[in-house]
């Protein structure tokens, strides 16, 4: 916290605004619009600037509700398919049932972790054969914040003709090419969950391609109400709206914003140094020059080479997940592939084996505004303590 979430709430208290729209809600987006459009408006080529420049960003009450009013708004419905990338939260695939459309999973590759996208090439024109309709959208992450090949996803969009909404809900800080992640899809999806980037303690926003698709998002997001003297309705609406006291919690963060990326990058770096003579440990890294990722995470992958103690047949990720517990040391599993969910076992998927690979051999480590030098340094002690061989 920065200490000014509290002044922005007890405002709201002091004017009565306790209600999802007031001050705060259009501050937060107004401070979005800064973060994410015209901050960035130099670094975009000129050509870009006009289309970018109409970006609107709509403040809600999570990155799932934005994930689900973009598909509202781009008009996925029943029986359609939407291609969603298997390597990811669950987050990213289940608005696509709210909207009784089917996900189409579509596996990653090795150097982004991200879909791959000659892989969605290949699934969308194999789709197509299949079930004589093209997929109405396209659904990449930016996971861990690590920025997609998202260039080549957006070409291969294009070639089909079907939009993209860009899952950025880990992604805030991050840049591909110098453009912020969430600004190259048609919509782009924001969190603030508790564990994101900057928190509202739970919220999103939904990036929107111009002033028109922003009020029909923000229709959608109050019951879809009609601008009549009494209740009229002419669609169906959702209870989405951010609430004015979380967003004032969004206006206090959004002033540390720049502070809490330089201080996950800087993890990162702690990390690199830590681990620069550690054979067998690879930390998930920026592929090249175009990527800019926010560290929102730290994850690493062990090579298939090396033994950890305690490693019963759990599995590497398992058995290095006990042995930091003990030591009082959190760690968490990567994502498990959606495609080996129970829960979506029905539906069709386009594996390579990459994410499938990573889910056996990799694990997200400590990284945040409160993993400092020190706990660095305790982390990487105790990883490699528990590398055997
Ligand atoms: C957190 C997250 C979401 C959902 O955001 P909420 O605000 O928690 O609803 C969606 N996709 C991904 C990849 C996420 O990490």
């Amino acid at each position: 916290m920065s200490g000014k979430e509290k002044d922005f709430i007890d405002e709201a208290f002091a004017d009565n605004w306790v209600v999802p729209l007031g001050p705060n809600v259009t501050g937060f987006e107004k401070d979005l619009e800064a973060f994410f459009i015209h901050d960035s408006l130099p670094r975009i080529p000129s050509g870009e600037r006009t289309a970018y420049e109409k970006k609107r960003i709509v403040a809600l009450s999570s990155g799932t509700a934005a994930l689900h009013l973009g598909l509202v708004a781009l008009g996925v419905g029943r029986d359609d398919e939407v291609m969603v990338q298997s390597f990811t939260f669950s987050a990213s695939a289940n608005p696509v049932t709210y909207v009784g459309a089917t996900p189409v999973f579509v596996d990653s590759e090795p150097d982004t972790w991200n879909m791959d996208p000659d892989l969605l090439d290949r699934a969308i024109a194999d789709r197509l054969q299949k079930t004589g309709r093209k997929p109405k959208a396209i659904i990449p992450v930016h996971l861990y914040g690590m920025p997609a090949k998202i260039d080549r996803i957006v070409e291969v969009a294009a070639k089909w003709e079907i939009p993209v909404l860009e899952d950025a809900a880990e992604a805030f800080g991050s840049d591909f090419k110098g453009r912020p992640c969430g600004t190259f899809g048609t919509y782009g999806a924001l969190s603030f969950n508790g564990n994101k980037m900057i928190t509202t303690s739970g919220g999103g926003a939904l990036i929107c391609p111009d002033d028109e698709a922003y009020k029909l998002v923000l229709s959608y997001a109050t019951q879809s109400r009609e601008d009549y003297p009494w209740y009229q309705h002419e669609r169906i609406g959702f209870n989405y709206r951010l609430s004015n006291i979380s967003a004032g919690i969004g206006r206090g963060q959004m002033t540390i914003a720049h502070e809490h990326i330089a201080h996950h990058r800087h993890v990162q770096d702690l990390y690199r140094d830590l681990f620069a003579d550690t054979p067998g440990i690879t930390l998930h890294e920026n592929p090249g020059h175009d990527f800019d990722s926010n560290f929102w995470l730290c994850t690493t992958t062990f090579a298939p080479g090396i033994r950890i103690k305690g490693d019963d047949g759990c599995g590497r990720p398992e058995a290095m997940r006990r042995h930091l517990q003990a030591k009082g040391i959190e760690s968490r599993h990567l994502w498990k592939p959606m495609h080996l969910q129970p829960v979506f076992s029905g539906c069709a998927a386009y594996v390579n084996g990459v994410s499938e690979d990573l889910f056996g051999r990799g694990l997200c480590i400590p990284a945040g505004p409160w993993v400092g030098r020190d706990e660095v340094c305790r982390v990487a002690e105790a990883i490699k303590e528990a590398i055997e061989s």
